[in-house]
């Protein structure tokens, strides 16, 4: 019997092949942009100081022998505060129904399950552009997607005009993706006065606002602050969902940490939704890991690991921050005619060139620099020894 002949492989993911051309340039100037994950000075991967902390402090503790649901419930239980806030009202009265996830990506993932089985006729509203996992998560969960305008080409900033109009035409009570803080891939944020408005807005329509946080704390280099865009929303009554990742701003990409919750209208409601979720992760990997949860678990549960922590992801943001400065001064002082003040205004890891795929393809070729065929640069990659060459690669394909 041939089983899989109809089987044709998958569509090659276009930033998959990028790494392996990276490693495969012998060029010394070589530079890779694509990976959103955070780099050193030197270009290296960097293992937080807390991390190593929390390791020693867990080192040859007995999680072999702890009962996973216990690991679970105190990640989960110190996730819900670092976005929420300590003193949420949803958090001590539990009406938060909150799960360990499979990172950012399986808190997604999960969250499309749930949305699927208990709204089956509902949609998904993105942002346009956005992380392009959200449309191959919410693809295989058979939810129909659609878009609302966000980024403008012209501006390299926000279309709000065109955002609220989006926004007011869904149909009403129709669920909405939105990135809290340094958007992926533009970098672009709404305003504190605009996030009011949305919030206003997503009242009247009675929209569903689902935040995935994948970057707390390296938008401004403060964890409470990247979480206010979040906590304003429940302040005006949302009873909102959001997926945290532990992936970016712990350095713990591989571990696979994060969180999915669901403010309730009460403890019963939450108490329900939450074992719904759990019954659908269970289904599909059965539980999910222990040791991970347990490093971030004690970072976040011991004040002076938490403290180091904070300090660590400010640096982080910092030296990024440093580097969007370097880069806009080395380009001006090149007299690019171009206008790149969108290097410093946009936050977090990425700048958004609007490169065409040309000029990315170019700079591959000519350059050995490497980025996503969008434009998008993950600032991270941007060093003190490389930020010059790369000026002036842009600067070349650019004129
Ligand atoms: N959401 C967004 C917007 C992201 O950029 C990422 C990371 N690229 C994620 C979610 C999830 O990443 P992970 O599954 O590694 O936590």
């Amino acid at each position: 019997v041939k089983w899989w002949d109809h089987v044709a492989p998958a569509p090659k993911d276009p930033i998959a092949g990028l790494t392996e051309a990276f490693l495969a340039d012998t060029s010394p100037y070589k530079i890779n942009l694509g990976v959103g994950a955070y780099r050193d000075d030197e270009g290296k991967p960097v293992v937080l100081q807390c991390v190593r902390e929390a390791n020693a402090k867990i080192a040859g503790c007995d999680f072999l022998e702890t009962i996973p649901h216990a690991v679970s419930t105190k990640l989960v239980e110190e996730s819900i505060k670092l976005v929420y806030g300590n003193d949420s009202d949803f958090v001590e009265e539990t009406k938060v129904a909150g799960v360990q996830a499979l990172s950012g990506t399986g808190a997604c993932r999960l969250f499309a399950e749930f949305q699927k089985k208990f709204c089956p006729k509902s949609q998904i509203y993105f942002p346009d552009p956005t992380w392009s996992c959200h449309h191959k998560i919410w693809r295989e969960a058979h939810i129909p997607q659609r878009t609302f305008r966000y980024y403008d080409l012209c501006s390299k900033g926000l279309n709000f005009t065109a955002m609220m109009d989006d926004i007011k035409n869904a149909p009403d009570g129709s669920f909405f993706l939105l990135h809290p803080c340094a958007h992926n891939p533009t970098g672009v944020d709404p305003t504190e006065e605009q996030w009011r408005e949305i919030s206003h807005l997503f009242k009247v329509k009675n929209h569903f606002p689902f935040f995935d946080m994948a970057y707390q704390g390296l938008a401004s280099g403060d964890l409470d602050r990247d979480a206010q865009v979040i906590r304003k929303f429940v302040e005006d009554g949302h009873l909102v969902g959001c997926a945290q990742s532990f992936a970016k701003n712990m350095g713990l990409y591989g571990q696979r940490i994060g969180c999915l919750s669901v403010l309730c209208a009460d403890a019963k409601q939450a108490a329900a939704i939450k074992s719904q979720m759990q019954q659908i992760a269970g289904a599909m990997y059965g539980s999910p890991p222990v040791l991970g949860p347990l490093l971030v678990s004690a970072i976040l549960s011991d004040p002076d690991i938490k403290a180091l922590w904070a300090t660590e992801v400010k640096a982080m943001t910092e030296r990024i921050r440093r580097m969007r400065i370097n880069l806009r001064e080395s380009l001006e002082k090149l007299d690019s005619p171009l206008n790149w003040e969108q290097i410093t205004n946009q936050v977090g890891m990425f700048f958004f060139s609007g490169l065409t795929p040309d000029q990315v393809d170019c700079l591959r070729r000519e350059f050995h620099i490497f980025m996503n065929p969008d434009g998008r640069i993950s600032m991270a990659g941007v060093t003190t020894g490389n930020v010059n060459y790369l000026a002036n690669a842009l600067h070349e394909v650019t004129r």
